[in-house]
């Protein structure tokens, strides 16, 4: 299957500052693709290497599966800053100043208007849109040409609760269209609702990388405690499904295999001559694996 991005190996230092180091992911049609990670974890560097802005120290890319060119090039719309528009001029003239920039003809300013939803405000001076329609107008802009890809950094950043939602929206919409949008987020909240995929950096480094459903799935952990804790820790070692356990305040935290209900331990434990003094689930935030998977 044609991948829409490949990855190997970038690295990339800003003099002793490793802003990307050996990272490596693919990006699937018709995903949204989260790059997900805390500020200066290196989003921005490898958005830039991607669109052939800044170069790589190591590794390469590929878009389409084929060598970098200005024919692939063409098929890629971004959006990388807050395009500089013009407050005193219509939605329809910032477009053509930006189609004539990218050297694109003005056929489909209409058109990106209306996958944005801006036809009905299209003749209004960029000073009387919203922070929401401002950001959807730069969207547009990235539209002009068909592009089958966009890149976003931070799409929703500044704005007010009511944009966010908008341009969530947007995202969804363009995606069901067809497009297979990659975009960076330092927020976990916005990559959940939104992507389908995710890479997640850290200080350079690719910590995981997947489907959101299998990448982002919070983890459930069982807490049991027993008069004889070192003994109750051997015999749940040898469970099947128990994939970790840590001692906290004098009891055991498992961490299983998302299927294993608290009755299995428990009925596992009784199997083995054990009486638990305790067992309660304990759901785990994904904030909380997100900061655990971040911080150290
Ligand atoms: P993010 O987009 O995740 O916030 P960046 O790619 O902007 O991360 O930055 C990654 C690291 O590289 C940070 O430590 C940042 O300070 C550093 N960095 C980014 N750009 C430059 C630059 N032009 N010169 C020196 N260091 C930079």
């Amino acid at each position: 299957m044609e991948n829409i991005l490949s990855i190997n190996n970038i690295s990339k230092s800003y003099g002793p500052v490793r802003a990307l180091n050996d990272v490596s992911f693919e990006v699937p049609p018709g995903s949204v693709f989260g790059i997900l990670g805390p500020n200066g974890s290196g989003k921005t560097t490898l958005l830039g290497i991607l669109l052939d802005v800044l170069q790589a120290d190591a590794g390469t890319y590929s878009w389409f599966n084929n060598p970098a060119s200005s024919e692939s090039r063409r098929q890629i719309g971004s959006l990388l800053e807050t395009p500089n528009f013009y407050h005193y001029l219509s939605a329809v003239d910032n477009l053509k100043i930006a189609a004539a920039i990218k050297q694109r003809g003005h056929n489909d300013i209409n058109n990106v208007l209306e996958k944005v939803n801006l036809l009905q405000r299209k003749d209004s001076k960029f000073q009387t849109y919203s922070l929401g329609m401002k950001q959807r107008l730069a969207i547009a802009s990235a539209l002009l040409g068909n592009p089958r890809v966009l890149v976003f950094d931070e799409p929703t950043n500044g704005l007010d609760p009511a944009g966010i939602a908008e341009i969530r929206d947007l995202i969804r919409q363009l995606n069901s269209e067809g497009i297979t949008i990659v975009m960076a987020s330092h927020l976990l909240d916005e990559v959940e609702k939104v992507c389908t995929h995710v890479a997640i950096l850290k200080r350079g480094q690719l910590l995981l990388s997947g489907p959101v459903n299998e990448t982002l799935r919070s983890e459930d952990q069982i807490e049991v405690s027993a008069m004889n804790l070192d003994h109750l820790k051997q015999v749940i070692a040898s469970m099947p499904g128990i994939k970790d356990i840590k001692p906290v305040n004098g009891s055991l935290l498992l961490s299983c295999d998302n299927n294993i209900l608290p009755e299995q331990v428990n009925k596992y434990c009784i199997d083995n001559s054990i009486v638990l003094s305790h067992l309660a689930m304990k759901k785990k935030s994904l904030e909380t694996k997100f900061m655990e998977l971040t911080n150290n």
